[in-house]
């Protein structure tokens, strides 16, 4: 019997197999096996008969071999092995005592020589797969996954689907799970007692070994939960800790802010006033502000920021601002400075690649020892990337920290920003921002310890993105609009998704693209591109020429998802649009629509599949990306809150989009458990897996 956190030497001698799809998931404990969970199910428990299996449908028969002979190869180097199997008695039975009116059906396995002995005459087993029509020999069935029904952990039951890396076979990966959640002895449960119906214990031995659905649902919902208790203790107990070392205060200066605001170029629009009073009400608190402002891609979400840096920084204290991309934080700067010129505030860049100081009316390119001294005498606003998250890269006396596009950070990283950095033990106020709403729902229970902004209404005279899908040969229509654009004086980003597993940068769609385009429809354009492979130097250098208009046509991969503002383009078309999320296609369609001339938006696919059309028409009909956010979530249903990610310290692992009633269970069991311990002393178990939760970068 083993222990959760058991070494896996206890499983005793694995196979080859089993070792390498132990290392390809980095298991190294009995439990880190079993938290792999499956996708989903093959339901192998209902097994039909030969005569009644249907073709080109995943099926399991009980069947007997009738015989069973190698094939004399024509191809020396591959072998066949043919097979006839007939129905066993009572196997969805016919009930027909003719003999003839037995079912057979052939089998043919390439490549398995040792088949012929393990597989005589007269055996029964169990084959899984999918039956072909042939033209010549009827009913048969390609290379089956076969088990002995003694044994059998697939055939004849509900079947575990495991995702799967490299070349580990499905097989392989259900017998090992198979062996450890049978062997499992005494499970420490970190939930206490009667906070969920069901032990740990038992809900693994339900999601790996189920005997209906049903009971794999049961077991998910159970592993769910935990989850998200494990969530809220996370939060809620950082959200303890921050309340008891308290903020440095940022006194409201309204003459001061009038002036801001009267000195910009536009007027504020009426949701980010109250985003931007909101926060400065906030700051103006000893309690730490724990805010989120939300608001589409193009509402102004960036004035708002400058805005509370420059009142941080009027009240003699700093402020940061930390962008996801290099591009990013660069463009952030010039903002910054732009709009914090009535504050004269020096600003600091700091990125990997570039540290620059605008300081006195001078600009002083630095190296990093220099911006870190700058930075350690506070009195700055500091626009940088992770690079800021380096020890010592934050001012002392940081009063703001502001995240950008915060779901690209997890709770751990977003605290980084603020635990810690100052001397005196203070903790900054936060402000994430975000570009993709989280639908209410989510916020209320996922997302509970902040208080949400949200700017829903974008700058006056904004007109909507007209959106269209267009198939196959109407591809040309968007062209056409492309050229058109060009002609007067506009710019286009064409977006490629990765289509090869193996082009993760996106060198080689981006490059077919821009050659298919440059010889093709866009002929005769000055089109350039822009993917993962190009160094920060010459990802910058490509934007900055397409923003200056020395190119008309962008091609990129999704790097130009978050943030980049070039005002003159205004198409954008996206190939392959049904591989994007709503949220991402509409992120994407935000990187035109930024002017007062009209944008259009194409998104080109080559399905026809009707669940994918009517989820893209979605972005046809509206331009709110709060609505959008909602139908991707009603649309994700089952899908996991992480995504597809196979990562071995993914947070949410069981839990879904979907699981709002268990969120919301789960987030009042956890406010109990800290009222009750705030230390969580009681709970070790649980106090443990809240830590590690604390310290990975998985929280959101
Ligand atoms: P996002 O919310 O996507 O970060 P930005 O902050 O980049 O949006 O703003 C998009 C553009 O809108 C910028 O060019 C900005 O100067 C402009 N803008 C912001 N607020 C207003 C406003 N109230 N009126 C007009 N233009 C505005
Ligand atoms: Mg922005």
């Amino acid at each position: 019997m083993f222990r959760l956190l058991d070494p896996l030497s206890v499983l005793g001698s694995l196979n080859a197999a089993q070792v390498r799809a132990v290392r390809a998931f980095g298991a190294k404990t009995v439990e880190d096996l079993v938290r792999i969970y499956p996708r989903r199910y093959d339901d192998y428990s209902n097994t039909v008969s030969i005569r009644q299996a249907p073709v080109g449908e995943g099926v399991t028969l009980r069947v007997k071999i009738q015989k069973i002979q190698k094939q004399p190869g024509f191809r020396k180097r591959i072998s066949i092995i043919r097979a006839v199997v007939e129905d066993v008695d009572g196997s969805g039975g016919t009930g027909d005592r003719d003999r003839r009116a037995v079912g057979t059906l052939r089998v043919i396995w390439f490549n398995q020589p040792w088949l012929l002995d393990e597989l005589k005459p007269g055996r029964e087993i169990f084959l899984s797969g999918v039956i072909s029509q042939h033209p010549k020999f009827g009913k048969q069935m390609g290379n089956p996954l076969w088990e002995d029904p003694e044994t059998a952990i697939a055939g004849g039951r509900i079947a575990p689907v495991y995702p799967l890396t490299g070349n580990i076979a499905q097989k392989t990966m259900r017998e090992l799970m198979a062996q450890v959640v049978d062997g499992l002895g005494e499970v420490e449960d970190p939930l206490p007692n009667g906070t969920f119906p069901l032990s740990l214990k038992e809900a693994i031995r339900l999601v790996h070994r189920p005997a209906t659905p049903e009971e794999a649902e049961q077991g998910r919902e159970r592993l769910a939960f935990e989850e998200f208790v494990i969530y809220r203790l996370a939060i809620g107990s950082v959200r303890q800790e921050v309340d008891e070392a308290g903020a440095p205060v940022v006194e409201f200066d309204e003459a001061f802010a009038k002036k801001f605001v009267a000195a910009l170029p536009f007027p504020l629009t009426p949701h980010q006033k109250r985003a931007a009073w909101d926060a400065l009400q906030n700051m103006g608190q000893r309690r730490p502000m724990r805010r989120l402002l939300q608001g589409d891609v193009g509402s102004g979400k960036t004035v708002v920021a400058a805005m509370l840096l420059a009142m941080a920084y009027r009240s003699n204290q700093s402020g940061v601002l930390l962008a996801p991309t290099e591009l990013l934080a660069q463009q952030h700067a010039a903002t910054v400075r732009r709009f914090l010129e009535i504050g004269s505030a020096p600003v600091l860049l700091l990125t990997s690649a570039k540290k620059i100081l605008w300081e006195g009316g001078e600009e002083t390119v630095m190296k990093l020892s220099e911006a870190r001294d700058r930075i350690a005498s506070g009195r700055i606003i500091v626009v940088g990337t992770h690079a800021l998250l380096e020890r010592g890269m934050l001012p002392p006396d940081t009063a703001l920290s502001i995240a950008d596009e915060q779901h690209r950070f997890g709770v751990s990283q977003r605290e980084t920003l603020a635990v810690g950095t100052r001397p005196d033990g203070k903790v900054p106020h936060l402000l994430s921002m975000t570009a993709t709403p989280i639908p209410r729902s989510l916020a209320l229970t996922l997302y509970g310890d902040l208080e949400i902004s949200s700017i829903r209404v974008k700058p006056a005279g904004r007109k909507p993105i007209a959106t269209r899908v267009l198939m196959g040969e109407d591809r040309e229509k968007a062209y056409a609009v492309v050229r058109k654009e060009v002609a007067a004086g506009r710019r286009a980003y064409v977006v490629c998704p990765l289509i090869d597993t193996s082009d993760t940068l996106g060198v080689s769609s981006v490059t077919d693209e821009s050659k298919r385009l440059a010889s093709g429809p866009l002929k005769g354009l000055r089109i350039g591109m822009l993917h993962g492979k190009l160094s920060n130097a010459d990802k910058e250098g490509v934007m900055k020429t397409f923003a200056e208009g020395l190119l008309d046509v962008l091609v990129a991969t999704t790097v130009v998802e978050v943030g980049v503002d070039v005002p003159e383009a205004t198409v954008m078309l996206i190939e392959g649009a049904d591989r994007f999320g709503l949220a991402q296609l509409h992120q994407l369609r935000g990187r035109v629509g930024r002017s007062d001339h009209a944008s259009s938006c194409f998104l080109l696919t080559d399905t026809d599949d009707p669940l994918a059309q009517s989820r893209l028409a979605v972005l046809t009909k509206t331009n709110d990306g709060f609505v959008i956010a909602e139908e991707d979530l009603k649309r994700r249903g089952t899908g996991n809150l992480t995504g597809t990610q196979q990562s071995g310290r993914t947070l949410f692992r069981a839990a879904r989009f979907t699981d709002i009633a268990l969120m919301t269970q789960a987030r009042d069991a956890a406010a109990k458990m800290l009222e009750r311990d705030p230390h969580l002393a009681s709970m070790p178990v649980l106090a443990a897996k809240v830590e590690e939760m604390r310290k990975s970068d998985h929280g959101e």
